[in-house]
């Protein structure tokens, strides 16, 4: 069999590979690059894909699919789950190029397509496609997250993103065995710390910020992390607030409770958080002491509205708890004390969607909270990827996702055949 990547093979965005086999093109993902202040990317064009697959919800895999579904007759494979929540992220993908004053990738029609075409199947199902016998294997990074075990002459797994430790959230994956194994490398070369002491660090500050008379203000991607910050910190007896979109993925979570590692802890913790549901209620969450906000990487969502709140109060904290691409709030945060908003000028807004405006000017606000960063990653590290791909015993490893994966193909090269294909590039497998 053949694959290429359309993108993401050597970078974290925009992922699609498809898969030839006996004449029939798979696709595996197509997903957007998002790009802070500028308009998200997309992966190259595909040729007519006969079937596809998606791994889970985030964007950076699911962005393109209703671009796809409404030029493409296919049927797409998914777990009702990953479903349920790529719905909202590609409604919000719309709503956020809308307000930026960026093309739109798709339009909501697409996505309408998109609901029709997708053919759900769960852990342990098994289909025949393109001559192969497709099964679904669990990926342990975020609930409804799939492998794909593909069985034909020989047999190979598509892992998508994964994590084989098991967080408060969902369990991790475990190794298929394999011949091909195609494997994500975000964090190649890299290593988390010891994830219940780095939970512990995070419990720690919180308490110690309220006590001191703060607010800990805690970004959080919508999808997996919010739930697993409030299941870290549902324990404490504080004020605790949660806003953005995270609430809405809470209830569709809670709604498909067989692919949560504990559904009645995730109730417990949405019981223990206020939801933030309007802005009138927004300015009573103000006054709380523990607020979990979107977006991730600050730069947009309510979390603007509650840093601008607590801006110039050196008590309180904004606690990162994810990734932060170069040219985000986020990172700006970390290595600056400082973000970046729009500004829209004196008279204050936003130009109608039919005035052709330049790019709005950018206003730096200082923030003299202290900052602070956890690791409460999704993904495997370096070491919990070699020991997956060593049980999964493959004979060739392509890597994927990653901007990273000599790290992994030097520790792997001299017991397998490590394949880096470029994005574009074809390679038979
Ligand atoms: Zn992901
Ligand atoms: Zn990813």
């Amino acid at each position: 069999m053949k694959i290429r990547f359309l993108g993401g093979a050597e970078m974290v965005g925009k992922l699609g590979m498809v898969l030839e086999n006996k004449g029939a093109n798979l696709l595996f993902e197509y997903g957007l690059k998002l790009r802070p202040k500028e308009p998200p990317e997309p992966p190259i064009e595909p040729p007519h894909i006969d079937h596809a697959f998606l791994t889970h919800s985030h964007v950076d895999h699911s962005g393109m699919i209703p671009w796809l579904c409404a030029r493409n007759d296919c049927r797409v494979t998914a777990t009702p789950m990953t479903i349920a929540v790529a719905q909202i992220l590609l409604q919000d993908t719309i709503k956020v190029a809308d307000s930026e004053g960026y093309p739109r990738p798709f339009e909501p029609e697409d996505i309408r397509k998109a609901m029709t075409s997708f053919a759900t199947l769960d852990y342990g199902d098994v289909i025949d496609v393109g001559g192969l016998e497709v099964e679904l294997h669990s990926a342990g990074h975020v609930p409804g997250a799939t492998m794909y075990e593909l069985r034909g002459d020989r047999t190979t797994l598509f892992t998508g993103d994964m994590h084989t430790y098991s967080t408060r959230l969902v369990y991790g994956a475990h190794p298929v065995k394999c011949d091909n194994l195609i494997v994500e490398g975000t964090y190649a070369g890299r290593l988390h710390p010891d994830r219940q002491k780095e939970e512990n660090r995070f419990i720690q500050k919180v308490k110690e910020v309220v006590e001191r008379g703060g607010k800990a203000i805690i970004p959080c991607f919508a999808v997996g992390r919010t739930q697993e910050a409030m299941l870290i910190l549902k324990d404490l007896k504080y004020d605790m607030w949660v806003d953005g979109m995270g609430k809405t993925v809470n209830r569709i979570y809670l709604e498909h409770p067989e692919y949560l590692r504990s559904d009645k802890q995730l109730k417990q913790a949405r019981n223990k958080f206020a939801e933030v549901r309007t802005p009138a209620v927004r300015d009573r969450a103000k006054r709380g002491q523990v607020i979990i906000t979107t977006g991730g990487m600050v730069d947009g969502g309510p979390v603007l509205s509650y840093l601008d709140y607590v801006k110039d109060d050196p008590r309180s904290a904004v606690l990162m708890t994810g990734y932060q691409v170069d040219g985000s709030n986020g990172r700006k945060l970390i290595d600056g004390g400082y973000i970046e908003v729009p500004d829209y000028g004196p008279r204050g807004r936003r130009a109608a969607p039919e005035e052709i405006v330049p790019a709005p000017k950018t206003r730096r606000i200082k923030v003299k909270c202290e900052i602070n960063q956890f690791d409460l990653s999704a993904h495997a590290d370096h070491n919990e990827l070699l020991a997956f791909i060593r049980g999964c015993d493959p004979e060739k490893i392509v890597i994927m996702h990653s901007e990273n994966r000599e790290a992994l193909a030097k520790d792997l090269q001299d017991d397998f055949k490590v394949f880096m294909p470029k994005t574009g590039e074809s390679i038979e497998i």
